[in-house]
């Protein structure tokens, strides 16, 4: 008999995706012995509130760009294809039901998921893979979340927060992102015509998953 397919789901609102998403993704990816990893875009955060998001087709389009080629590295729609807030149970449960499903969480991420809708479901469905994530205790996220896997890590200290931040104020940024990301973004202008107050939030905040 064939074995389940091992999908681990990485999901956010990449505002931009920067190469600590990838990084994270590659190391659940090995770690969990996943046959692949979807990034998932966010439609509209229900928590987000602080800020205008970009647009979602950029948001999309960035979150091709970067894993684009890339070997079992895929962009999921299926958030950010319907209009409105998703639960994440209710994406888990739109897989085929004998797909194993992991989510892979940055730990500040992990450490909101007891007030997610459903999470019992959420956890029922899919196994837990947290990454470190500066600022955030992944101690905190064993005692929070008890059946969750705390992968090995460095943490980076990289956000799309600091990302947009650089981009908007044209400091360097370069290297956060992927080469396809950093060309799309300076040629579609998409931080440098922010506005001041869109640039508040920060890494703590757990808005793209409920
Ligand atoms: P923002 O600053 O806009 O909140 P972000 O960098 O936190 O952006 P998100 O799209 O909010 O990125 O996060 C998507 C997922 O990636 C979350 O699970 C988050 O914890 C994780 N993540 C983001 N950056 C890192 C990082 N540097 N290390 C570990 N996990 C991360
Ligand atoms: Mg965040």
């Amino acid at each position: 008999m064939l074995a389940n397919v091992r999908t681990g789901i990485l999901g956010g609102t990449f505002d931009p995706i920067h190469i600590a998403h990838l990084h994270a993704g590659e190391t659940a990816l090995f770690a969990a012995e996943l046959d692949r990893v979807l990034f998932m875009p966010a439609g509209e955060p229900w928590q987000k509130g602080e800020r205008d998001l970009t647009p979602a087709a950029q948001r999309r389009e960035m979150t091709r760009l970067a894993v684009a080629g890339i070997d079992r590295f895929e962009i999921d729609g299926r958030e950010i294809d319907r209009d409105g807030p998703t639960y994440t149970i209710d994406t888990l449960l739109s897989f085929p039901s004998d797909e194993e499903l992991f989510l892979i969480l940055g730990a500040d991420a992990a450490l909101g998921l007891p007030s997610w809708y459903r999470w019992e479901a959420v956890v029922e469905r899919a196994g837990i893979l947290v990454v470190p994530r500066p600022g955030s205790d992944v101690a905190a996220v064993a005692k929070t979340v008890p059946v969750a896997t705390v992968l090995d890590m460095s943490a980076l200290d990289i956000s799309s927060t600091s990302v947009r931040a650089l981009a908007a104020s044209g400091r360097p940024y370069r290297f956060l992102v992927t080469p396809e990301v950093h060309w799309f973004i300076e040629s579609n202008g998409i931080y440098t015509q922010m506005r001041a107050g869109d640039m508040v939030g920060s890494a703590n905040d757990q808005e793209e998953s409920s």
